[in-house]
């Protein structure tokens, strides 16, 4: 596994792999990484011939105040695991290789920020759609995979890769949980026990979800009430929003009569923590979880 460090080293071995004819695969991270990260390279693997996995904790997508410093950071352990999955390329640039002191070109979608997380984090996707952007001229990747555990940021990438005609695939891949339903996240590592147990209501409140749009309920403001008194009711927890909404354009769905999602941010303590599912009213619907 080769570490590289710049962005012209990258692009020039880009160049030279596709030289030789190989696709490659682009899993794009901030590094701390845990199985949900190595299931998406492994999808990734299966789906291209070269596979690069960046590490780059992104200035740009955290807003003043936020967590940007205490980010939790592991390079060497990161390096050991992405090469037991047969990473070929590890690209972390450090900041100035992104962002000179000049830089001043920004990807901002219209419409998609300004709902779930846009609404309190008003700058994040900008600096979300700009990196990958970067990333993507940069990897030269054919595939991109990404997790719907982001699933704002899966369906801005995807709306900016056909929008700014980037000739790559863009992958979603189902969200990858702890044994009692947690979705794994860097920032799980923040919690204590305790919040640890509160965090879990997330999930609970989703599966609730499920359950209730099964019965036969199709108010989505019952489902968010549930939900919001489920959640309220655990220790150290701060409701930043639940919503249940398209799931293209994210805008909500007073009634839920076709598939939606249903996505939540709550902070327990300081940590700011989402998760999202599937709502399907119709039949056949499966029942695993993981599915979504
Ligand atoms: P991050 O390092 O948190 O920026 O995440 C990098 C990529 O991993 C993004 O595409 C995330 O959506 C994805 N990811 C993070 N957590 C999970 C998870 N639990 N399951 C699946 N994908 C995930």
């Amino acid at each position: 596994m080769e570490i590289i460090s710049t962005t012209k080293k990258m692009q020039e071995h880009a160049d030279s792999v596709r030289r030789l004819g190989k696709t490659i695969g682009l899993v794009p991270t901030m590094g701390f990484l845990h199985e949900g990260h190595l299931s998406l390279m492994r999808e990734a693997r299966k789906r291209t011939e070269h596979l690069v996995v960046s590490i780059f904790v992104n200035p740009t997508q955290f807003g003043p105040g936020e967590d940007f410093d205490a980010y939790p950071r592991a390079f060497e352990r990161d390096a050991a695991r992405a090469e037991k999955e047969g990473v070929d390329v590890i690209f972390a640039p450090v900041e100035t290789e992104l962002y000179t002191k000049e830089f001043q070109t920004y990807v901002v979608l219209e419409k998609i920020p300004k709902h779930l997380c846009g609404i309190s984090r008003p700058t994040h996707f900008r600096g979300v759609a700009t990196v990958v952007a970067k990333l993507f001229n940069i990897v030269k990747p054919d595939t991109a995979v990404f997790g719907r555990k982001d699933y704002q940021q899966f369906v801005l990438i995807r709306r900016m890769a056909i929008d700014l005609n980037f000739d790559i695939e863009i992958v979603g891949f189902p969200t990858v949980r702890e044994s009692d339903g947690l979705a794994m996240s860097s920032r799980n590592s923040y919690l204590t026990p305790e919040q640890r147990r509160s965090a879990l209501s997330l999930y609970r409140s989703l599966i609730e979800g499920r359950k209730l749009v099964k019965s036969g309920i199709k108010n989505s403001s019952r489902i968010i009430d549930s939900a919001s008194k489920l959640i309220n009711s655990h220790k150290e927890t701060d409701i930043d929003y639940i919503s249940i909404c398209d799931p293209e354009t994210l805008v909500e769905m007073e009634i839920i009569d076709r598939p939606a999602i249903m996505a939540l941010a709550v902070k327990v303590g300081k940590t700011r923590l989402i998760d999202n599912m599937m709502l399907n009213p119709s039949e056949g619907m499966t029942d695993d979880p993981s599915a979504y």
